[in-house]
């Protein structure tokens, strides 16, 4: 049934920056709303092995977003599993729409909706979605068993899934555009000496080829960068791992932003370009985008939350005395 919630501050996301901000605004008494989204716990809950996150030589991505929230709730954080399709920001409170129906009233706002993969924006690569063509390898690698598949891009990710795709395939081929990783050394030098992984430099994937009944991936085209000349790779699965882009949606024709898309928010600070509403974690950070530096602002926010309610509640009361 359609209700209407009201909190001191509604968290919208539940990575690292909106379990983080729970567990503070919880020990802060303000008693926060958590809403989780659509992925409940994350982009780590796409991956495996996590080994930068402190206190933890080796964690799974999925445990460690369990274990976020079970901390969360267990400081006080009201966990719901819902969407927010609408954020009204003219509103005071500000308005908050459920998918679920229900609607969420809030005097602050912590936006850590995160990011998510972007695409190279082929038809073919549209056309092979779901069948063949992937960007969470955690999620589908084990279709591809025996297979050969192809990586494309040059970061984090896709050395990270190269590597974790050994596991399944015959072979790897990494397409990148250049012929330099922008990759953590200790990801190269692994990708480097595994035997199964064959980097292919400066190409670009320009289609995918494959079957229709069934819809099946049977290849890719990729381009030189330089020449121009297209090379067919014969292969089974596609993962594309070219970055993220941040899941501003909720605010993007409100809130300032930069360097494609990300939130603006002031100097050593997680406040937005309108008062009473935080971002924290990847929506804000085109930078550094890590597990950790989320964690950090969704901290930052909570505690800015904080300061934001309590000189609220004096102006409001030095209005009330006048
Ligand atoms: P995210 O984790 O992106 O979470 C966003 C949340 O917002 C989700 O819960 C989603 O459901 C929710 N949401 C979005 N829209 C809405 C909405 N409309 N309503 C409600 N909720 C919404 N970092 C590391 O430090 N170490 C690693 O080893 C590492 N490995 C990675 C491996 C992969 C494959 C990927 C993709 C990333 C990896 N990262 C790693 C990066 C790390 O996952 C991110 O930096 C971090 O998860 C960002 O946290 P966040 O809280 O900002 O948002
Ligand atoms: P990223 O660091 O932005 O790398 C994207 C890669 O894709 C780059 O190599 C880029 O090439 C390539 N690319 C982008 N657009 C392309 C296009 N249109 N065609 C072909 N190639 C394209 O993204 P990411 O690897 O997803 O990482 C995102 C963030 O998460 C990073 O901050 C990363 O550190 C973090 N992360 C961390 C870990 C970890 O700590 N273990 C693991 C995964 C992710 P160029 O290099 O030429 O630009």
């Amino acid at each position: 049934m359609a209700e209407t919630r009201h909190t001191k501050v509604l968290i919208i996301g539940s990575g690292p920056a909106g379990y983080t901000a729970g567990v503070y605004a919880s020990r802060a008494m303000l008693e926060p709303i958590l809403v989780q989204g659509i992925e409940p716990g994350g982009q780590l809950t796409t991956t495996t092995e996590v080994e930068n996150w402190p206190g933890d030589t080796e964690v799974q991505g999925p445990d460690l977003m369990i274990r976020m929230q079970d901390h969360a709730k267990a400081m006080g954080c009201e966990i719901i599993g819902d969407i927010i399709t609408k954020l009204d920001t003219d509103a005071r409170p500000f308005v908050a729409h459920g998918d679920s129906g229900t609607t969420y009233t809030a005097d602050t706002v912590i936006l850590a909706t995160g990011a998510r993969a972007k695409w190279l924006g082929l038809e073919t690569e549209e056309k092979f979605k779901g069948f063949g063509v992937s960007a969470c390898a955690t999620c589908d690698g084990f279709f591809y068993r025996g297979q050969e598949i192809v990586v494309i891009g040059g970061g984090n990710t896709a050395v990270e899934e190269a590597l974790f795709l050994t596991n399944f395939a015959s072979k790897v081929t990494l397409v990148h555009r250049r012929d330099e990783l922008r990759a953590e050394k200790i990801l190269i030098d692994r990708l480097m000496k595994n035997p199964k992984i064959e980097p292919l430099w400066f190409h670009e994937m320009v289609e995918v080829t494959g079957t229709d009944m069934p819809l099946g991936v049977e290849g890719i085209n990729v381009k030189h960068t330089k020449t121009g000349k297209i090379t067919h790779i014969p292969c089974k699965g596609v993962f594309v791992a070219i970055g993220h882009a941040p899941s501003n949606e909720l605010v993007k024709d409100v809130l300032e932003t930069h360097m494609g898309g990300y939130v603006v928010t002031k100097p050593d600070s997680t406040a937005t370009s309108i008062p009473g509403i935080f971002a924290a974690g990847d929506i804000t950070d085109w930078q550094y985008r890590q597990a950790i530096t989320s964690a950090g602002m969704g901290c930052q926010a909570a505690l800015e939350v904080e300061r934001f309610l309590a000189e609220s509640e004096e102006t409001d009361a030095v209005a009330a005395a006048e």
